[in-house]
């Protein structure tokens, strides 16, 4: 058995979830690469393990419970556990996509990947993570997810949005839930705020790199065992729900 942490991070093809990959592998992690795009993925896993990364490829799409029951299959056939599950997939769907212009299938969709596929690759790799003797799960939220903040007259965060939004502040209720209901057991969740990160997802309008979207989530994968779980937070610290 692996004495370094197998970790699993979705959608890490590209974007802020290949360079999660990458933060990872450079810490020692084996880190399984879970992409739907066979090409992108052998790509991704390539161009990690030229990096020096321990990468292997995870076929996975997160909106498929027979994919994920397969990838979590082939974690258990080849490790037995895991000890770092990073949430990572996502989409943007009709952006911005004001409340009275999106579709109820538009909606669907969105919250399908966003919040229903975080639950679907949770709930399966769960037997794998209790496995673990100190596993951490990591969400990616994001900013424009806090009611706080999209309330707080001043606080810019970019255009109304009537389905990516309010899909990240689901995923942080949902995480909420998991956190007391895992409260007691050595595994930790908690989302990350990547921040606006330049990637497919905005057009790549963002300002900052994915490296460096990439920090927190990789952080928060690494977190000792005095470290917080069921909180949101970016470079700076906690953000308000
Ligand atoms: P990105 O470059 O578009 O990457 C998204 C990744 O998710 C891709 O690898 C994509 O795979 C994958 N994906 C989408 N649907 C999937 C599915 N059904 N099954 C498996 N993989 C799927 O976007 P990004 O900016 O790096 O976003 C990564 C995460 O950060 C998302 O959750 C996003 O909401 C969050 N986030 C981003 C920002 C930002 O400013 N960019 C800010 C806050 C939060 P394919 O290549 O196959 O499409």
């Amino acid at each position: 058995m692996s004495e370094q942490p197998i970790a699993l991070v979705t959608g890490a093809n590209k974007g802020i979830g290949y360079e999660v990959a990458a933060g990872l592998g450079g810490a020692g992690c084996v880190v399984g690469v879970g992409a739907r795009d066979g090409q992108r993925r052998d790509e991704a896993v390539a161009k990690l393990r030229t990096a020096g990364v321990d990468a292997f490829g995870v076929a996975l799409d997160v909106t498929d419970t027979a994919s994920v029951a397969a990838a979590a299959q082939l974690i258990d056939e080849r490790f037995g556990r895991l000890d770092i599950l990073v949430n990572n997939a996502g989409i943007a769907g009709p952006w911005p996509g004001e409340p009275t212009a999106v579709s109820p299938e538009a909606l669907r969709a969105v919250l399908e990947t966003n919040v229903v596929g975080v639950v679907r690759v949770t709930n399966l790799m769960l037997p794998l993570l209790r496995r673990s003797s100190r596993a951490r799960i990591v969400n990616q939220s994001s900013h424009v997810a806090s009611l706080t903040l999209q309330t707080t007259p001043g606080v810019e965060l970019g255009p109304v949005s009537g389905a990516y939004s309010p899909s990240k502040t689901l995923l942080n209720a949902v995480t909420i839930q998991y956190a007391k209901e895992l409260s007691g057991t050595t595994i930790k969740i908690n989302n990350a705020c990547p921040g606006y990160v330049a990637t497919d997802l905005n057009g790549f309008a963002g300002t900052s790199t994915p490296e460096q979207g990439a920090a927190i989530a990789v952080r928060l994968a690494l977190l000792p065992d005095d470290g917080p779980t069921g909180g949101l937070f970016d470079d700076n610290g906690a953000v308000p729900w």
